[in-house]
């Protein structure tokens, strides 16, 4: 008789600002997949693998004790469950195997409109409020710098307002709740973005095939979300210069066209996004019938 399949589990933001962007990835690396209402597991129905819906703070953990062979969560998180882990000796709690192209947000210092305290620099023993205190705590050693940090673990904004603390330490995207808050944005601790993180513990022989793919999958999504397909025709002496132009390009494949000796087809991937400007200097070197269309599926 064959062995039943090894399945392997992925941690996932059971709610939250990841959620639905690590659901859409998982689908668009081919994943289907069935979820009960209020269920924590999902269950791929096209391939052997499992998310589990969990809060993010917990992901890490998942991941370090191989409950989960892989897991999604705020290079925020990260960095301060690896502080935690490694006060307690634990060097290396799991394996970083890529930043994704969504979740971006900084850990940043913010002041009280009109107070005294404007950079962290003059900072002599104040309190700061955070849901980040391991990574504050080491930004302040690092730095050599006097403060006291206080754990709050959410609404960190109104804590100077309550009389907890003279600054915060919080994670900001657009900074229209500091601004809501009457705080001032100031330096940057931590420039976050979600990643994907694998135990470290070894893989058993079973799961390897599909934990690779899955990985796989997932740099092939985010190369994609970038990239064009671009075909153009240009005169071969312009082939240099219109390599110079194009952005993040591989080397480009030429085809010759039917009758005709001083123009050739161009067809090129291109890793960034092409703008206007982009295709008027194309144009002016020479290219014509240019071409920009959208990469579906890209395997490297
Ligand atoms: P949970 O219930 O899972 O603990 P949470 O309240 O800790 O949820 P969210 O607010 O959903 O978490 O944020 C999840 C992650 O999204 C953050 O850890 C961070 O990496 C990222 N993020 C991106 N932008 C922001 C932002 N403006 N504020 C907070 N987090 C952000
Ligand atoms: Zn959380």
């Amino acid at each position: 008789m064959s062995q039943p399949q090894a399945r392997i589990k992925i941690a996932i933001q059971k709610s939250g600002r990841l959620t639905e962007l690590c659901l859409e990835l998982l689908q668009q690396c081919g994943l289907k997949y069935s979820r009960g209402r209020d269920q924590l597991i999902g269950f791929g129905e096209n391939m052997p693998v499992d998310f589990l819906l969990v809060r993010d703070d917990d992901i890490p953990g998942l991941v370090r004790d191989d409950v989960c062979d892989l897991g999604i969560c705020g290079l925020n998180v990260l960095e301060e469950k690896r502080l935690e882990y490694q006060a307690a000796g634990v060097p290396e709690p799991f394996k970083m195997l890529q930043q994704l192209d969504f979740g971006h947000c900084r850990l940043a210092f913010a002041y009280p409109e009109g107070g005294d305290l404007k950079k962290i620099a003059a900072i002599k023993g104040e309190t700061i409020a955070t849901s980040y205190p391991l990574i504050v705590a080491d930004y302040l050693q690092r730095n050599g710098l006097q403060g006291s940090v206080v754990e709050f673990s959410g609404a960190v904004e109104i804590a100077p307002s309550l009389g907890r603390a003279e600054l915060i330490c919080d994670l900001v995207s657009s900074g229209a709740t500091l601004a809501a808050n009457r705080l001032i944005e100031g330096e940057t601790v931590l420039e976050s973005v979600a990643c994907l993180v694998q135990t470290p513990v070894k893989i058993p022989a079973e799961k390897t095939e599909w934990v690779n793919r899955l990985v796989e999958r997932i740099a092939g999504v985010q190369q994609v979300r970038g990239s064009k397909y671009i075909m153009m025709h240009a005169p071969r002496s312009a082939l240099t210069q219109i390599a110079a132009l194009l952005p993040g390009a591989e080397s480009p494949t030429v085809l010759p066209l039917d009758a005709v000796d001083d123009k050739v087809a161009v067809h090129v991937v291109c890793r960034e996004s092409i703008f206007w400007e982009t295709l008027e200097q194309l144009k002016a070197a020479g290219a014509s019938s240019i071409l920009v269309l959208p990469i579906e599926k890209m395997l490297a």
